[in-house]
């Protein structure tokens, strides 16, 4: 047994889809982190009876109830009202948050407009949650042995509160049961031949450990998950961690190959250049999208036209002619031009037709050329991807960042 916990997002933007509901996944995984996971998710509009209704069922079928979203100003923030009334208590002023709100006005040097007062009234009972990031505080309302919180449902307020009061309150509530997860990133291996490698080691449902195949661009993240056997759960990991080999990554947080190929460049402190044709740069913005690149990485040339090929990397008039811009030449004379005009150790190239126009029969839609240029010498790579140029950009992006680990990690 563990507390179960009743999660409501409230706006109209989150039903119409203006707004993705992004705090419904940081609160479930918050959640789920520390053994008060969420049941189930209600998402409602900014409608007094919707709320008062989720409300009454949280107090009712549930340990504890979050519900974010509607503590503001304006006329359709309306949450702490329909929470007063499911709770049949009254609103009051709370003098301390009065308070607050007034200093805040007076440190930003503007009136206080009116309606804003109204983010002072609670229901009576209430816990104020500080907000240090916003206006509108959050509430703690007890009723009985279930809990009722009430969070603003701007991200960074909401985030701020929920780690700061929430998390440690619940985390003195009786009855929690912990949840272990291992997360293990691999990157070259589609998802049907990995259930096929693992198929005996696939855990059955009587199992206290369960697996999840979680597929993303840059490879395939296995998450093993118990709630009652950790010892089982870390004997499975190492026994995959062996039969999975050279193309697993190590333990995923989300963007395991892109860490670990920075980690292998800065460790050897090698560097890196990237001459991009079908992926637009994307390679560059992987990389440079955790803090710390510049310790590898040089920079890129994003070389869509023929022109550009031929006057910022050299590639050679005739290959172009004779071979197309999408071909293994043209590939291998990309990261050969790149790496010696920019002094890296490495050059990344790739160059494709992402789609959905400008096939031909030989060259059809999703072939992509890899090149790899490197002190031992230049490679490439020839890959058939689907027809999706969503897909194939950022999948063409982390087949090639996996190229230059295979190179890096293995035998040249
Ligand atoms: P405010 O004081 O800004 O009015 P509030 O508590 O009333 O705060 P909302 O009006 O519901 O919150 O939303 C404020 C902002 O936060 C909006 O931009 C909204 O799109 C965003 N937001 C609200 N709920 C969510 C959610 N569940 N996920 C992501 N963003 C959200
Ligand atoms: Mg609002």
């Amino acid at each position: 047994m563990s507390l179960n916990t009743l999660l409501i997002t409230v706006g109209d933007e989150l039903l119409s889809g203006r707004t993705v509901n992004t705090n419904a996944a940081y609160i479930g995984k918050r959640l789920s982190a520390i053994g008060a996971p969420v049941c189930e998710s209600l998402v409602i509009g900014d409608d007094r009876l919707q709320i008062v209704t989720a409300v009454h069922r949280g107090l009712t079928g549930f340990d504890v109830a979050v519900i974010t979203g509607g503590l503001g100003p304006t006329h359709d923030d309306i949450t702490v009202e329909a929470v007063a009334a499911a709770l049949g208590v009254e609103l009051e002023r709370a003098d301390s948050v009065y308070a607050a709100i007034e200093a805040r006005y007076l440190h930003l040097d503007r009136a206080m407009p009116a309606g804003v007062e109204k983010m002072a009234l609670i229901p009576h009972g209430a816990r104020v949650l500080t907000n240090n990031w916003g206006t509108a505080p959050g509430l703690h309302i007890q009723a009985g042995h279930r809990h009722l919180f009430v969070l603003p449902g701007v991200p960074a307020e909401m985030q701020g509160i929920l780690d700061a009061s929430v998390l440690p309150a619940l985390s003195d509530l009786p009855g929690r049961v912990v949840v272990h997860t291992r997360a293990l990133a691999t990157s070259g291996i589609y998802e049907s031949k990995l259930s096929e490698l693992l198929s005996d080691l696939i855990p059955g449902p009587d199992d206290p450990v369960k697996m999840a195949f979680l597929p993303n661009y840059s490879g395939v993240e296995l998450r093993l998950i118990t709630r009652s056997d950790r010892d089982r759960l870390n004997r499975l990991a190492e026994e995959i961690i062996e039969r999975i080999g050279d193309s697993y990554l190590g333990e995923a947080h989300g963007e395991g190959l892109v860490a670990r190929v920075s980690g292998l460049l800065c460790e050897r402190r090698e560097t890196l250049v990237t001459a991009e044709s079908c992926t637009g740069g994307l390679i560059g913005k992987l990389l440079t999208d955790r803090p710390g690149a510049s310790a590898f990485y040089l920079g890129g040339v994003v070389a869509y036209s023929n022109g550009l090929k031929e006057q910022l990397l050299g590639v050679p008039h005739a290959v172009l002619v004779s071979h197309g811009a999408v071909s293994r030449e043209t590939a291998l004379a990309l990261a050969a031009g790149a790496r010696e005009r920019f002094g890296a150790t490495y050059a990344l190239s790739v160059t494709g037709i992402a789609g959905p126009e400008g096939g031909a029969p030989d060259k059809p839609v999703g072939l992509i050329y890899l090149g790899l240029a490197a002190p031992e010498g230049t490679s490439y790579r020839r890959m058939q991807l689907s027809t999706h140029r969503e897909q194939n950009r950022p999948r063409s992006a982390y087949a090639a960042l996996n190229y230059l680990r295979r190179h890096m990690e293995g035998p040249f």
